[in-house]
């Protein structure tokens, strides 16, 4: 393969159809925690794909820009009234951009794509102008009827999935020679009908199309199930001022002390922020809320507890278990315990059963038996995706 020349990825994602449900058009709707189109740039990505060109519907700029967040921004393509249009407004737009030895035209409804079926495309291009991945025919075919109509044979059919790969200025051609009236279901019959030879090479279960709500669910418990399971530690002292007002484990607690600190000092929801972003590997509170910065001066440190649930939430992942020990001779956390397990499982959405507070003194002894302030230390439990 020439090095010099691009192999580029066409995403098709303007599809208005909402069948899998809801109001937002199926491409921008999430699963696992990101949206179906995110995923499916980011396994062209993981493949070696880094020229990806993404077709859209009109009026979908904003939810793609959003969809693509913290992405490197592929470039977008206004589609047209029907797939064949979206393709042949992609492909124009590539052509303008200088042109490309090969394009791999995909749908972004099947967007969890092995690194391996592109591999089989593209030496597949090595010996003809077209290649498509497909699958066997399985089930028993037949037509359809209330009352089951007569079977079809399954002999000799295949189910042919995305990407297709195709040496670009060929079935560029293709698609500006196409003059039926008759609208092809993918590109493959274009090629076809320009004479252009495709040879199939084996697809993917994971190439499944997706279409209604039960595929989302599917996917989503598939997704689940290949979350791993990570722990993070956190641990923040801060000494007691003058004052009333102790917040503590995300409560006000009655006390003749406050901490003090740049934000409300709640030294227990620190050590669990920080719990959270070690799980993560997602640097700790500091380096999200520089003490320097004036905006987080007497700040709720509720926003730092959300702020990391946030980001486990935008990695696709979820917090199973957090466990926090307060470590003080003064307040009695004992009687406080319930409303703060309640008010962190209200923060990080979980059930009250998966939020422990343990309390313990050091017996007198070091700056917390000696009362000069608050320690606490936390572990959460929480499980990402692997990545593509
Ligand atoms: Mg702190």
């Amino acid at each position: 393969m020439e090095r010099e020349r691009r192999i580029v990825a066409l995403v098709v994602a303007a599809g208005s159809g909402s069948r899998a449900g809801g109001d937002t058009p199926k491409q921008y709707r999430g699963v696992g925690g990101k949206p179906l189109l995110a995923h499916a740039v980011d396994h062209l990505r993981a493949a070696g794909i880094e020229d990806i060109y993404v077709a859209i519907g009109e009026g979908q700029e904003a939810l793609c820009r959003a969809a693509l967040e913290g992405s490197a921004f592929p470039s977008v393509v206004l589609g047209g009234e029907t797939r064949r249009e979206s393709v042949r407004n992609g492909l124009e737009s590539i052509a303008a951009d200088g042109s490309a030895l090969v394009v791999l035209i995909h749908d972004a409804a099947r967007a969890f794509l092995p690194a391996e079926v592109v591999q089989r495309l593209l030496s597949a291009l090595e010996r003809a102008d077209g290649a498509v991945p497909v699958m066997p025919v399985v089930d028993s075919l037949a037509r359809a009827g209330a009352v089951l109509a007569e079977p079809v044979s399954r002999a000799g059919l295949v189910r042919v999935q995305t990407p297709q790969a195709f040496r670009f200025d060929r079935i560029l051609g293709a698609h500006r020679a196409w003059s039926t009236e008759a609208e092809p279901t993918d590109d493959a019959q274009v090629a076809q009908a320009a004479g252009i030879e495709v040879v199939t090479v084996e697809g993917d279960a994971m190439l499944e199309k997706l279409t209604h709500s039960q595929d989302f669910k599917r996917t989503e418990q598939r997704l689940a199930a290949r979350l791993v399971s990570r722990t993070g530690s956190g641990f923040d002292v801060h000494a007691f001022a003058a004052g009333e007002s102790l917040w503590l484990g995300g409560i006000l607690v009655p006390h003749d002390k406050s901490l003090s600190g740049h934000s409300d000092a709640d030294v227990a929801l620190h050590a669990l922020t920080d719990a959270i972003l070690g799980a993560i590997g997602a640097g700790d509170i500091g380096e999200h809320f520089p003490p320097s910065d004036p905006q987080w001066r007497g700040a709720a440190s509720s926003l730092f507890l959300e702020h990391a649930r946030g980001l486990v939430e935008a990695r696709g992942g979820r917090i199973d278990h957090v466990d926090l020990t307060i470590i003080c001779e003064a307040p009695k956390i004992g009687p406080h315990k319930q409303a703060m397990r309640e008010r962190i499982a209200a923060l990080l959405r979980l059930g009250p059963d998966k939020v422990s507070i343990k309390a313990t003194t050091t017996e007198r002894l070091g700056f917390a038996g000696r009362g000069e302030g608050i320690a606490a230390q936390a572990i959460a439990t929480v499980r990402l995706p692997e990545q593509p």
